[in-house]
């Protein structure tokens, strides 16, 4: 994707998050509690089916992690270079879920008018009207629609009411140095569910269990909501020794 994009602050997103569970709980039962619905919310707010499927042949040189093909009212998600165990699956399936749903409430300047028609990407019949593909990783409209999914998958007061009910107060905890660098690892990794062994990482899985992410997703969201955060280092002793 080359093309101009609006600059969004993270408020904005989070807001339109909000904005998209609101819509869809205003016909539905409650979404007070985790996990959110994102294939109902897709259904239903956007009229498309989740299907898994290997998309390799889209674009192989870029790798293809997922294409909403409008005509056939199908979300393509690509499982092609994966060998997740199911539950893994599972919440990196949400998560692409939730990060097309960003696209689809954010960037709709981006789809054709009428999708059914006119295909973003080239002439092809039935080709995808949006892809997302792992060479665009940091391109912006690809970091809004993952902070979208973010918001979504994690609304921050259902996520600080999760907080508060697991520790017991609402106040952050406050980590040592190895403890952080040990939330910082799983925040920007994908790390083996059996290596948690921290209280603090303890508490990230249990989290992520009860909203369906993964444990780097929910690491994450916690650094970002400044639910972790890191212990002050002690100031070096003043010298009192007169020059
Ligand atoms: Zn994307």
């Amino acid at each position: 994707m080359r093309m101009r994009v609006r600059q969004l602050r993270e408020e904005k997103i989070a807001a339109q998050a909000k904005d998209l569970l609101s819509d869809y709980a205003q016909s539905r039962p409650s979404t007070a509690c985790p996990p959110i619905p994102v294939v109902h919310i897709l259904r239903s707010q956007f009229h498309l089916d989740p299907a898994y499927e290997d998309l390799s042949r889209i674009h192989r040189d870029v790798g293809a992690v997922a294409a909403v093909w409008c005509g056939r009212r199908q979300l393509s998600i690509d499982l092609s270079r994966h060998s997740y165990l199911d539950a893994e699956r599972e919440s990196h399936s949400r998560l692409i879920i939730a990060h097309v749903l960003g696209h689809l409430s954010l960037h709709g300047e981006h789809f054709s008018a009428d999708p059914d028609q006119l295909p973003l990407f080239g002439d092809v019949p039935q080709a995808p009207c949006f892809i997302c593909m792992r060479s665009d990783i940091k391109h912006p409209l690809e970091t809004q629609a993952e902070a979208f999914a973010l918001a979504l998958l994690m609304p921050e007061p259902m996520l600080r009411d999760a907080w508060t009910e697991c520790v017991g107060h609402v106040e952050p905890r406050v980590c040592d140095a190895a403890e952080w660098k040990g939330i910082c690892r799983i925040a920007s990794s994908r790390v083996d569910d059996s290596a948690l062994e921290t209280p603090a990482e303890e508490l990230i899985r249990k989290l992520a269990g009860d909203f369906e992410v993964s444990i780097q997703s929910m690491a994450g969201r916690l650094k970002q909501l400044r639910l972790f955060v890191r212990a002050h280092r002690p100031e070096p002793a003043l010298s009192t020794t007169r020059v």
